[in-house]
């Protein structure tokens, strides 16, 4: 006799937010810039700045943007 599968209610299904990776390109004549991205990732993930320190969503990366600053 086959196990009985105890069948869960579906889950609502939800919107995620997408990553707005386009928001990270900017197209500047012929010029693409991109923002900073992960030197662990590589090319592709990108960094993101929140409070002057860039961070790693993917390996929890984070830099400080002003590395030598210097102090009066
Ligand atoms: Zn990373």
């Amino acid at each position: 006799m086959a196990k009985k599968v105890v069948k869960k209610g579906k889950k609502p299904h939800k919107n995620k937010p997408t990553s707005k990776k386009y928001s990270k390109y900017k197209i500047e004549g012929d010029k693409i810039t991109r923002e900073r991205f992960c030197p662990r990732c590589g090319p592709g993930v990108f960094l993101t700045n929140s409070k002057g320190r860039f961070y790693c969503g993917k390996c929890h990366y984070s830099e400080f943007e002003s590395k030598a600053e210097k102090k009066d």
